[in-house]
């Protein structure tokens, strides 16, 4: 895992006398998660070369494969045999995002890490602006911020938006950054932070914050996927805002105890109307239609505490069980 801290030396001229340029250079890695991404892996390839090949440092580009059900391994073994920075990492079956790009970040044995959508919505020629930042500012993350959300409808735009409003606002402690996604560069101190939490339930925005550190945004513009499509469809974002929300905030829960509480005490104050009017009016068998709106409501609340008491639930029941994030079918290293 993190065990490769030391293998590069940021600054070891001293003891170079001999071949002065052959300096080593400082090692930089880069984290690129791939499912069903074989017609980007030779795309994003070049393009990533393309960005890294002038720049005064060692690259290893590891890329995760998913386990996807399509041609990317076959691809991603062409890859690593034609560049020896590549190196493979292909998990037993798909874990999903969060999981492939904690494998990448794992065995990233850089100085610092950048991660990279494989759909170059990320564009690799950052990948010198972001270093540039890092170096200039000293901050332990450079994280990408979009400026302009290009090829995505209003209602996501809206939906991300909002979705960031109310985050931030009942999150416990942390400011998730408005707009970021996972593209980022990150120094060794920030990713040892970030390996020691293992939590199953992974909202990896929330985790880059939670960190804290000095984190520093690069804005840009986030480029509509190359090709392929997306893996995420509605019902899949609306779980990871569920995800995000239940992972770094308690109020949902505190929100179910005020309704309770008031509504406890509007019914008590009911109640004693019903009993004083009974007393002194008595009773005219009326009120069926209040009584039954009531009973909805009530039951209506009643199933939404309990399903707000069963996220956590379930987020208990998931890391009560303690198993590993993903596991790995094959690693090619050169
Ligand atoms: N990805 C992954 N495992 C998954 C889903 C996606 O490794 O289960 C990778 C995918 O190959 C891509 C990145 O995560 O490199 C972002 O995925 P996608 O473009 O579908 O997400 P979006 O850009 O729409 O958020
Ligand atoms: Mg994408």
């Amino acid at each position: 895992m993190a065990t490769a801290k030391k293998t590069t030396t940021a600054k070891a001229p001293a003891k170079k006398k001999a071949a002065p340029k052959k300096k080593p250079k400082e090692l930089i890695s880069i984290i690129v998660p791939c499912y069903n991404e074989e017609d980007m892996i030779d795309l994003c390839h070049k393009a990533i070369t393309k960005a890294i090949d002038p720049l005064p440092y060692d690259f290893e580009i590891i890329y995760i494969n998913d386990g996807s059900s399509d041609k990317t391994q076959e691809l991603l073994e062409k890859t690593y045999k034609s560049d020896k920075r590549a190196v493979i990492i292909n998990l037993s079956r798909n874990f999903g995002k969060e999981a492939a790009m904690t494998a990448g970040i794992d065995s990233a044995k850089g100085t610092a890490l950048i991660i990279l959508d494989a759909d170059l919505q990320d564009p690799p020629e950052l990948i010198k602006e972001l270093i540039k930042i890092w170096k200039d500012t000293g901050a332990d993350v450079v994280y990408g911020q979009r400026m302009e959300r290009e090829g995505e409808t209003w209602l996501k735009k809206f939906t991300a938006k909002s979705f960031y409003s109310v985050i931030n606002y009942i999150a416990n402690n942390v400011e998730i950054p408005k707009n970021t996604g996972d593209f980022r560069l990150m120094n060794r101190r920030s990713i040892d932070a970030l390996i020691q939490l293992r939590e199953k339930h992974r909202f990896m925005k929330g985790l880059f914050a939670w960190i804290g550190y000095k984190q520093v945004a690069m804005p840009y513009n986030r480029a509509p996927r190359a090709a392929g499509e997306t893996k995420w469809n509605y019902f899949q974002l609306c779980n990871l805002a569920l995800e995000g929300i239940a992972g770094f905030s308690t109020v949902p829960l505190r929100v179910a105890s005020i309704f309770g509480l008031i509504i406890s005490m509007i019914s008590f104050i009911f109640g004693a109307f019903i009993i004083f009017k009974t007393i002194f009016f008595g009773s005219d068998v009326a009120g069926w239609a209040s009584l039954s709106v009531m009973i909805s409501f009530f039951s209506g609340l009643q199933l939404l505490s309990i399903g707000i008491l069963g996220e956590y639930i379930g987020r208990i029941f998931g890391e009560s069980k303690k198993r590993p994030l993903y596991f790995i079918e094959s690693t090619s290293t050169n």
